[in-house]
């Protein structure tokens, strides 16, 4: 057991690191828990160029590195470990790593979401090499591009009509025979003449050495598979957030963490949340720091009544 901090934060991505350098310049001392994997979604990037302040862009880990260093420049202590536990039925809240319990006044979650991918042979190697989870993220590299996209939701048909602002084509390969989707967003995609779609198909293989170059898709009810060529891989099969340790413990809808509306206040008091554990509609780093600046203001105030009180 440790001596008890004003703050934990807990995950490393733009939101948690926001919310370390408002805090450490605050005087509050943070301590943030980075995870194993630290850094987030945009570790998994590779240009970020709608990040304000570079001009040219920048690696997606080449910013969260400047972000750690940043938050390390203002005294923030980073701990290198997963939370394997955390207990916020009782003040000061504890927090546990493998080796450690922490106690705390106030706690940040920003543990993010993780995009769903398909586990198919290529995927992982050429993410950020022409696969990608975020249309609005990396849509404007494929200028007159072919690209496929996979899901038949929402999130699917939205960025597939995005994608339409640059590709010359779009593939919506779905696994099954009609969508998930709300009807107008559904219209929208058949409207657009840029868009076309497989129905019950599903890839096995994203090909390409180094770079996209195409996906093996099969036919669900012949088995038939084929090969496509393709610049581009779209994956749009749902997010899944990183709340596992806070189940039963605080507020969540579709596993997301559900705070008041007008602040990042979650539903135990002293504990606010930031982010895509939070955001599942935004889901960009920019949005994501700026709700990491706000839990930290609401968590400031939040420590100013409890030691003035
Ligand atoms: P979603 O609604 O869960 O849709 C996921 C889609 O991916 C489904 O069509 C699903 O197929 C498919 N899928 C799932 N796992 C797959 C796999 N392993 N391989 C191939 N396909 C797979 O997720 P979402 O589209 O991200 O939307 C999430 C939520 O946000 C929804 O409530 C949605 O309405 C909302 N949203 C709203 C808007 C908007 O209104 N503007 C925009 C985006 C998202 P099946 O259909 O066969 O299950």
């Amino acid at each position: 057991m440790e001596e008890k901090r004003d703050v934990i934060i807990i995950g490393s991505g733009p939101a948690g690191h926001t919310a370390a350098v408002y805090t450490a310049r605050a005087n509050l001392h943070p301590l943030m828990i980075e995870g194993i994997e630290a850094g987030g979604q945009l570790m998994l990037t590779t240009e970020v160029e709608n990040y304000p302040g570079f001009i040219d862009g920048i690696m997606g880990p080449d910013l969260m590195e400047r972000m750690r260093k940043q938050s390390e420049r203002f005294g923030t202590e980073i701990v290198t470990d997963n939370v394997t536990e955390v207990d916020l039925s009782s003040k000061p809240f504890s927090v546990s790593t493998s080796d450690t319990t922490y106690r705390t006044d106030a706690v940040i979650i920003s543990t993010g979401a993780s995009a769903k991918m398909l586990e198919v042979p290529g995927e992982r190697e050429l993410l950020g090499h022409g696969v990608s989870t975020c249309a609005t993220c990396d849509g404007f590299f494929f200028r007159d591009k072919e690209l496929l996209i996979v899901g038949g939701g929402d999130s699917s048909m939205e960025e597939a009509n995005f994608l339409t602002k640059f590709a010359s084509k779009v593939t919506v390969v779905h696994r099954r025979d009609s969508l998930r989707a709300s009807k107008i967003m559904q219209d929208r995609a058949f409207n657009n003449p840029k868009i076309a779609f497989m129905w019950d198909s599903h890839i096995t293989e994203i090909v390409g050495d180094g770079k996209v170059a195409g996906a093996k898709i099969a036919n669900v009810k012949t088995g038939e598979e084929s090969l496509v060529d393709t610049d581009g891989v779209f994956i749009a099969i749902g997010h899944t957030p990183n709340t596992e340790l806070f189940e039963g413990k605080l507020e969540l809808v579709n596993g997301y963490i559900v705070t008041d509306g007008t602040s990042t206040a979650s539903s135990v008091e002293g504990v606010f949340a930031a982010g895509d554990v939070v955001d599942f509609k935004y889901r960009q780093a920019i949005t994501a720091a700026g709700m990491g600046c706000e839990a930290a203001i609401d968590a400031e105030r939040y420590l100013e009544a409890l030691h003035a009180g």
